[in-house]
């Protein structure tokens, strides 16, 4: 067994930029074929499909509201059209709107539930039949410590992030039997856009309590989801592996 991903296909959701770039190079560097999909930034995505391709990879850059289902189905069915098949399936797509509950409008809960739990039905359910009839997959999902450990001021993305924990264990036990594997990573505080709109005493409060004392960063969260993306993993599923410097242990 190795960590190779040579002949694999994989898609990456929100890989334009952050922690979904970083995995989207990682899995190139591994030797995957990898497809991003972006909501809105073209021209980043654009520059990510550069990149993997001068790895030597193919690539695509597809614009997909993740929270579209319809618009999911056409993104699989158009990466098994031009690559045969779709072994890898990185739910990475997620979103903030941070308010106390007492706080917290309807549109707030509604967005971050949409965006980060729906996403991951939408793709893991699309990617099910392919991976059927290819008799075996890989899906890696992207949730957070926030979703183990809870946090104030984000009860709706920590409801979002536990929830694909719950998902992605029911969709492990569904799918074992046709050999696909369905995982999540867990970061803590990774330096990204995300991060950036903290201030400095949160995030000097963070690094405290992180037991490695420091921010993470995208690329450490992108060599857990090659190892799950890789055969190295063949026997993990249903697994939460946490790469958050020890925060939420
Ligand atoms: P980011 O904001 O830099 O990137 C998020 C990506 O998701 C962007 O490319 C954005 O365009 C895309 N996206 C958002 N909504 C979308 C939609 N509806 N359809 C398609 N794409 C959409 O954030 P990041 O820090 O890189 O986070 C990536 C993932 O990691 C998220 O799921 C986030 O919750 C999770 N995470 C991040 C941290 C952190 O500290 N940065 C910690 C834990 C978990």
């Amino acid at each position: 067994m190795s960590l190779s991903l040579e002949g694999k296909t994989c898609l990456v959701t929100g890989g334009s930029r952050g922690i979904g770039k970083a995995i989207a190079l990682r899995l190139a560097e591994f030797g995957a074929d990898v497809a991003i999909t972006y909501a809105r930034s073209a021209d980043a995505a654009e520059e990510v499909k550069e990149e993997i391709e001068k790895l030597g990879r193919k690539a695509k850059a597809l614009q997909a509201d993740a929270v579209d289902l319809a618009r999911t189905e056409e993104v699989i069915a158009e990466l098994v059209d031009d690559w045969g098949k779709i072994d890898i399936i990185v739910n990475n797509a997620g979103i903030t709107k941070d308010n106390l509950i007492l706080r917290m409008n309807e549109e707030q809960w509604d967005d971050v539930i949409n965006t980060n739990l729906k996403s991951i039905f939408n793709y893991s359910k699309a990617a099910a039949k392919p991976m059927m009839r290819n008799r075996g997959g890989s899906i890696i999902n992207i949730s957070s410590v926030v979703g183990i450990s809870g946090n104030a001021g984000q009860s709706n993305y920590a409801a979002s992030k536990a929830g694909i924990i719950g998902f992605t264990k029911s969709y492990a036990k569904e799918l074992a039997s046709r050999n696909i594997r369905a995982n999540v990573v867990a970061p803590g505080y990774i330096l990204t856009d995300m991060t950036d709109q903290l201030d400095e005493k949160v995030l000097q409060g963070i690094k405290d309590e992180t037991p490695l004392g420091r921010a993470g960063n995208a690329e450490e969260v992108a060599d857990a989801v090659v190892f799950l993306a890789s055969d190295m993993s063949s026997y993990v599923t249903g697994e939460v592996i946490r790469v958050d410097g020890g925060m939420a242990m």
